[in-house]
């Protein structure tokens, strides 16, 4: 009986501890090294992505918050969701704003080997192309687990592997004005802004980014009255200067 408390206790307290450091911590701060997750700029331009859409229930709405707001965000889709929502990712191209790869199934790819990783960043590459007519070298990998080996696979690709500098941790369902409010404490030139248009914790879909769709308009009129300027990350990428001390 005795052991049977302790184990319930044991797997309880690392239930909690697991809970806490996901909604606490980074992990994408352990994987930075040799990826893009800000951008050396002198210019207060700043960078808000979106990942694992298109949702047909959220993109629409999140397109239609930016597109009020007057700017342009960055995509990072998922190759099954844009084959199975094409009019949503086409909408989202159409609408002027950039789209990245996050592989076809949302799979980590921490022990994927080199040809694995080449089909499942190549694949999604051709879904987005057939579908929206959009070509790109940025990948995000699902969950930022990398390792040295598979960073330098994506990069022989001619792929910048793009992470964040600040985590908006929308999937927690935060109040949006907490998510504002944290994240205009802490912005800085160069940033990479990270949102969800879809998923949820155990899946890669069926979430709810009302919060985020709320998070928006505040978000932008407050950082804008900061003096930022909102643009996608090919554009930060542009304004790159490796001799900008950030
Ligand atoms: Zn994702």
């Amino acid at each position: 009986m005795t052991i049977a408390i302790n184990v319930f206790i044991t797997i309880f307290v690392l239930v909690f501890l697991g809970g806490a450091f996901c909604v606490f911590f980074d992990q994408a701060i352990l994987t930075r090294k040799g990826t893009v997750y800000r951008v050396r700029t002198p210019h207060k331009k700043i960078a808000l992505t979106f990942d694992d859409g298109p949702s047909p229930e959220w993109t629409p709405k999140i397109l239609k918050a930016l597109s009020k707001a007057g700017i342009k965000a960055t995509f990072f889709m998922v190759g099954h969701h844009v084959y199975n929502y094409p009019q949503i990712a086409r909408q989202v191209a159409d609408e002027g704003h950039e789209i990245g790869n996050h592989g076809y199934a949302h799979s980590v790819i921490l022990y994927y080997n080199s040809a694995e990783i080449e089909e499942e960043i190549k694949y999604t590459e051709k879904v987005i192309k057939d579908i929206t007519g959009h070509t790109t070298n940025s990948f995000r990998p699902p969950k930022a687990w990398l390792r040295k080996s598979i960073k330098d696979k994506i990069h022989s690709m001619g792929y910048n592997i793009v992470l964040w500098s600040l985590n908006s941790k929308d999937w927690v369902n935060f109040k949006h004005q907490f998510i504002v409010n944290y994240l205009a404490k802490r912005v800085k030139r160069g940033d990479i802004l990270l949102f969800h248009d879809s998923g949820n914790v155990l899946g890669t879909e069926g979430g709810d980014r009302s919060q985020t769709v709320l998070a928006i308009p505040l978000l932008v009129k407050k950082l804008e009255n900061m003096g930022f300027e909102f643009v996608t990350v090919k554009e930060l990428l542009d304004t790159k200067d490796e001799n900008i001390q950030v």
